[in-house]
C-alpha cells in the first residue's frame, strides 16, 4: 500500500519557509536504539508516539526492524499503554478497513492511530487519543523533518529526529528524494545556528540520548570530499584517455603516412612551402632513427601543365600546392 498524495503536508511546507525552525528537531538520534526511554520519562515526557515508516519498520513493512527489538521492548516496558504510532500509511483513509494498522497492532504490540488527516497535520487526533495529558509531555520521534518534526512542533510536542533510516530500498521515491534534501536543509539550518522552539520541559540531552549522531555539517563535509575526490579521479582519467588517444592517432600517422611513391613528389612540395619546420626530426641522418612526421596527401589532381595537391600534417592546417609546368617551385596555399 502506497500514501496519496498529501496536499496538508505541501501546504505546510510553506508555513516552513516562512518560519525555518519549525522543521529542526529538539534532538537528534541516529536512530531508536539511542533514546534512553528511562530517562525521557523520568524527565517528565510521560507519552510518546512514533512515526512507522523508516523508523520503527522498513517502508510500508509490518515488522518492527529486527535490530530494534530490545530498544522498543525497553519503550513500551517504560511507556506501557502511552505509546501510539501515527503513520501516514497504516491507519489512515489509504488504509483499506484499518488492515494494515491491525496488522502492525500485531507485531508491534502498541496501538495505531486511526486519524483522518496526514502528518504534519492531525495533531489534534493524537491529542485526543492522548487525552489529559498535555502536548508539551508527548514526544514525537520519527525519520521526517518535514512532517514528523513539523507535526510534532506544530503542536508543541518534544521532537526526536532519526537521522539513519531502516532502509531505502522500497521507499516511496519522493518521500526518499525529499528526506535527503531534508537533511541537507537541516545541516545548513545547524551551521546557521537555527534552533529549535525551546520545549519547556527543560531535557538532559547526554541524558537521554545514548549516542549522538555525527554532527550533520561532517557527514555533509565528508559526502562533498567523497564527491570531490570522485571528480578528481574521473577528470585525470579522462586527461589519460585523450593523451594516450592523441599519442595512438601521432603513431598511426607516422606508420600510415603518406605512400612511398606519392611522398618524394609531395614531401619536395611539402618542403618547398616552408612547411619542413613543422616535423621534428631527432637524431636524424644516415644510420639515425627520425621521428620526422610526414604529411598525408588528402587530394592530388593533375591537369595539362599543371599539378594541385592538398597535404596535412596531422595536427596541423591543410597546406594547398600548385605547381605549373616550367616550375620548379610549388605555389603554397591554405584552404
Ligand atoms: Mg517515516
Amino acid at each position: 500500500m502506497g500514501q496519496s498524495f498529501n496536499l496538508q503536508g505541501i501546504l505546510q511546507s510553506f508555513r516552513v519557509l516562512a518560519s525555518p525552525r519549525l522543521m529542526v528537531p529538539n534532538i537528534v538520534v541516529r536512530d531508536i536504539r539511542d533514546i534512553n526511554f528511562e530517562q525521557l520519562h523520568k524527565a517528565g515526557i510521560i507519552a510518546i508516539a512514533f512515526d512507522k515508516d523508516n523508523c520503527l519498520t522498513k517502508p510500508y513493512g509490518l515488522e518492527l526492524h529486527p535490530p530494534f527489538t530490545d530498544a522498543w521492548k525497553r519503550c513500551r516496558d517504560i511507556y506501557k499503554d502511552q505509546v501510539v504510532i501515527v503513520s501516514n500509511s497504516a491507519g489512515t483513509p489509504d488504509d483499506k478497513d484499518n488492515q494494515q494498522a491491525q496488522a502492525i497492532e500485531q507485531t508491534l504490540q502498541v496501538n495505531v492511530l486511526r486519524h483522518q488527516e496526514k502528518k504534519p497535520s492531525g495533531g489534534q487526533e493524537l491529542l485526543k487519543h492522548f487525552s489529559g495529558i498535555k502536548a508539551g509531555r508527548i514526544a514525537f520521534v520519527g525519520d521526517r523533518a518535514l512532517t514528523d518534526v513539523v507535526f510534532g512542533n506544530n503542536y508543541g510536542m518534544l521532537t526526536i529526529l532519526t537521522r539513519d533510516v531502516v532502509t531505502e530500498e522500497g521507499d516511496n521515491p519522493m518521500a526518499l528524494r525529499i528526506r535527503r534534501m531534508e537533511h541537507k536543509v537541516l545541516a545548513f539550518l545547524d551551521r546557521m545556528d537555527v534552533k529549535a522552539k525551546p520545549h519547556p520541559i527543560p531535557i538532559d540531552i547526554h541524558a537521554v540520548v545514548l549516542q549522538s549522531p555525527p554532527a550533520p555539517e561532517s557527514k555533509e563535509e565528508a559526502k562533498a570530499d567523497l564527491a570531490a575526490e570522485d571528480t578528481r579521479k574521473k577528470e585525470a582519467k579522462e586527461s589519460e584517455e585523450r593523451e594516450a588517444k592523441h599519442e595512438r592517432a601521432k603513431r598511426a600517422s607516422v606508420r600510415g603516412g603518406a605512400p612511398t611513391s606519392a611522398t618524394s613528389a609531395t614531401t619536395t612540395t611539402h618542403q618547398e612551402t616552408s612547411q619542413a619546420n613543422t616535423n621534428s626530426n631527432i637524431g636524424g641522418g644516415t644510420g639515425g632513427f627520425s621521428t620526422q612526421v610526414e604529411p598525408q596527401i588528402l587530394s592530388h589532381e593533375e591537369g595539362e601543365g599543371w599539378e594541385r595537391t592538398v597535404t596535412q600534417v596531422p595536427g596541423e592546417e591543410p597546406v594547398h600546392s600548385i605547381k605549373l609546368a616550367g616550375h620548379n617551385k610549388g605555389i603554397p596555399g591554405r584552404r
